[in-house]
């Protein structure tokens, strides 16, 4: 999750470096560092905190036409100088820079340690920039990238690297297993990254490395292989992205979550772009390769995803069964990897994920091909690793997602998945007039998000009032549900007031006891055949004396609850999507009222790529 960049060419690599880990700062934050060769030695400039700081230490110009640097997500010691990256070995000869996770490096640390290598950092990473300079320093020494293949045989775990030979600056040593890597192909010039957000400022022509691969990259060339030690040449071509470095600025936000809540109109419009079919009623999924005999083959649908993804599949898991009259539920990709999962040939296996590279969600999706699973992908960062694992999916075109917090993706992925309920249910017994109604309500989602978002202010006085409240619950009923748990998920990860979500009907079962006048309650009320049931919990909830918020489509009792954040109408299968807008500025707005970092709340990162 961390951020990585390299350079090799013409220029000096020290502000091409920085410039790529500013772009990348939203993969972590925690630490940063830069290394360049230079006469002699390596330098390597790094520090605890963000880019901005490690810009600060560089005082001068550094004429390396070469370098690697490394924005951190620290798995294995705390942020510090020391731990951050790049790692060197003992000779001070080579320099590595790692994404992921060594998972023995406890045992080669020890193996290490007993050989007189003494450590510089508590990093798993370290275990690894000795074990390729160990191998370096022999009498017959091999290449870089023999040593570097040699090395990595002896790890366990998941990386995405680059290495960097001080005594041999006109290359770099590129190697992915598990954390993605891309190349970017420059005129006489190379760079690295963990994220095409890196690259685009210089070229649109990239190479995605696949897990298992190896590169080795100079300014002109570079050869991709496999990894293993009796390596096999890897044939790639470049292909194109269709970014370009403004996607990846603020433009006049404040913040890239504010700007990318604000593009959700458009972003959403993008989704449903050419996807809707007045004349069959029905959604056309260009990317899923299925005859609607195969469609209809379908049993059960499972959806597979990690945070505000998993929230997405449960509310795609309603659409569907309320559609296409399917069994279909969701699970956390983290949990499903690992639980033996017993996978059947008439499941239709969808797996969420924004930046395709979500590590539990890929490795679920890959125990699913092995055991024989229909499996489709529905990301946003097209060439993706799970893009590339599905073969078959919706993307997103959401453009792209900076903020930590998950807004215009976790949209764009609920409403990809009401246009596949659609699908499913216009092969099966959903009616023309029905899937009419739905596709006409898809068609108004646009708008009225633009409507929820013109409130913003009104939403922004709600949550200032309840800006010092310690502790909330978030409620809600079956198409409610999953709106309250992201919700939930929403205020926790950017405010860190604590937040939990409970079903409404569970309230009563034990939550109930903890509310009182300091504990207010956010409940999700459409205007739907709960109603009245959803009235009820509020009565209960301020017969305990708790504040209620309430987001609404429905004319309330007047006095009843304390504040109602306000939405528009639509068909009611939709309701999740139009529900979830809300409670991001309430999130949002509750957040800045106590100045925390929104685009970077402590302990987390954007593309989860670790376990
Ligand atoms: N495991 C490494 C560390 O803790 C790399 C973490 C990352 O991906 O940033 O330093």
């Amino acid at each position: 999750m961390c951020g990585i960049v390299g350079y090799v060419g013409k220029r000096p690599a020290a502000p091409i470096l920085v410039e790529g880990l500013h772009r990348l700062e939203y993969r972590g934050y925690d630490s940063a560092g830069l290394a360049t060769p230079e006469a002699g030695g390596l330098r390597v400039i790094k520090t605890e905190g963000r880019v901005q700081q490690l810009r600060n230490l560089i005082k001068e110009e550094i004429p390396a036409a070469v370098g690697i640097a490394h924005t951190r997500w620290a798995t294995h010691g705390e942020p510090s100088d020391a731990n951050a990256h790049p790692h060197l070995d003992s000779a001070g000869r080579i320099a590595l820079v790692h994404n992921g996770i060594i998972e023995n490096s406890d045992r080669l640390r020890a193996q290490l340690t007993a050989e007189g290598v003494s450590f510089a950092s508590e990093t798993d990473t370290e275990a690894l920039a000795h074990l390729i300079g160990r191998l370096m320093a022999a009498e017959d020494a091999p290449s870089l990238e023999e040593a570097v293949r040699a090395a990595l045989s002896r790890v366990e775990g998941t990386y995405g690297i680059v290495v960097l030979d001080r005594d041999n600056p006109d290359h770099l040593v590129v190697a992915r297993n598990g954390s993605p890597i891309v190349l970017g192909i420059g005129e006489g010039e190379m760079f690295v990254a963990s994220d095409v957000a890196a690259l685009v400022r210089h070229t649109q022509q990239v190479v995605y490395l696949d897990d298992g691969e190896l590169a080795v990259v100079r300014s002109d060339e570079f050869h991709t292989s496999t990894l293993a030690v009796e390596a096999s040449p890897v044939v790639k071509s470049p292909t194109t992205v269709d970014l370009v470095a403004d996607d990846y600025e603020l433009g006049g936000s404040t913040d890239f979550m504010s700007k990318e809540i604000h593009e959700q109109p458009t972003a959403l419009a993008r989704a449903l772009s050419g996807r809707l079919n007045e004349r069959f009623a029905t959604a056309h999924l260009g990317g899923i390769n299925m005859e609607p005999r195969e469609l209809r083959a379908i049993r059960r649908v499972k959806f597979l995803g990690c945070g505000s993804s998993y929230y997405a599949g449960q509310m795609g898991a309603q659409l569907v069964e309320e559609l296409a009259r399917i069994p279909a539920d969701a699970e956390p990709a983290s949990e499903f990897r690992y639980r033996n999962p017993v996978v059947e040939a008439d499941t239709l296996y969808v797996a969420l994920s924004q930046s395709g590279e979500t590590l539990d969600t890929l490795a679920a999706a890959q125990e699913l091909k092995r055991k024989g699973g229909q499996l489709l992908g529905v990301v946003n960062v097209v060439g993706s690793a799970i893009a590339r694992e599905c073969g078959s999916g919706i993307f997103l075109h959401a453009g792209p997602e900076v903020s930590v917090a998950s807004t215009k993706a976790l949209t764009n992925t609920a409403t990809s998945l009401a246009m596949l309920g659609l699908l499913l249910g216009r092969v099966r017994d959903l009616s023309t007039a029905d899937g009419k109604r739905i596709v006409a309500g898809l068609r108004r989602l646009p708008e009225q998000v633009a409507e929820i978002l013109a409130q913003e202010q009104a939403v922004a006085q709600v949550a200032a009032r309840f800006a010092d409240t310690r502790s909330m619950f978030f409620v809600g009923r079956v198409r409610g549900w999953p709106v309250a748990r992201e919700g939930a998920q929403k205020l926790k990860e950017i405010s860190y007031v604590h937040a939990e979500a409970y079903q409404a009907s569970e309230l009563k079962h034990g939550p109930l006891a903890l509310i009182d006048n300091t504990m207010p309650t956010v409940i999700v009320v459409p205007d739907d055949e709960l109603l009245s049931k959803n009235i009820g919990t509020i009565e209960e909830i301020k017969a305990r004396s708790g504040a209620v918020i309430a987001v609404t489509n429905a004319e309330l009792p007047a006095g009843l609850v304390d504040a109602e954040l306000r939405v528009p109408r639509n068909e009611t299968e939709l309701d999740p999507i139009l529900f979830t807008i809300p409670l991001q500025l309430f999130a949002y707005h509750l957040a800045a009222k106590l100045g925390r970092d929104i685009d970077r709340p402590r302990n987390l990162a954007k593309s989860v790529t670790v376990e």
